[in-house]
């Protein structure tokens, strides 16, 4: 990681109890204290063009984290192919005929650094939410309901 980036992603201390979630969040909770805390930290990016970008980016070096531990490290393998999924089965039947196409696990070191790039994400995906005052605890509340609710309908 460029020292740029590093600069760019203080890990939000637990130290400022002060700044605590939205006064709206009913009750607390850890995306709105995140997002309090990517508010707080969130300085020099904070244009939306450069939360956009630092978005995408944030979201090639998570896809690069996994490439690397196929092709540079090996503790995971990709063998992938057409899926196979039997006729005339249920679409929750479905789930035990598909595959991820990995075999292996991460190691400690590509699982620490993948940790720390989806970290990164998370933090610009707050970000964003931030600059456009939606609060990612009702996205994320939004969304458990329509995975849990609409599950079938919302995935396919
Ligand atoms: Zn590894």
């Amino acid at each position: 990681m460029t020292p740029e980036a590093q600069q760019s992603h203080p890990v939000p201390a637990a130290t400022e109890q002060d700044h605590a979630a939205p006064s709206s969040a009913a009750g607390t909770n850890l995306a709105a204290e995140f997002q309090a805390a990517v508010s707080q930290y969130l300085i020099r990016h904070r244009s939306i063009l450069d939360i956009l970008a630092k978005l995408q980016e944030t979201s090639a070096r998570v896809q690069r984290a996994v490439s690397r531990a196929v092709t540079e490290c090996g503790c995971l393998e990709v063998h992938a192919q057409r899926q196979q999924i039997p006729q005339g089965i249920s679409y929750w039947e479905m789930r035990a005929h598909v595959s991820t196409h990995l075999s292996g696990s991460l190691c400690e070191q590509c699982r620490e650094v993948l940790e720390m790039e989806l970290g990164h994400n998370l933090f610009y995906l707050t970000a964003l939410c931030e600059a456009l005052n939606l609060q990612s605890d009702d996205i994320l509340r939004q969304e458990m309901k329509r995975v849990t609710t609409l599950g079938v309908f919302n995935l396919t």
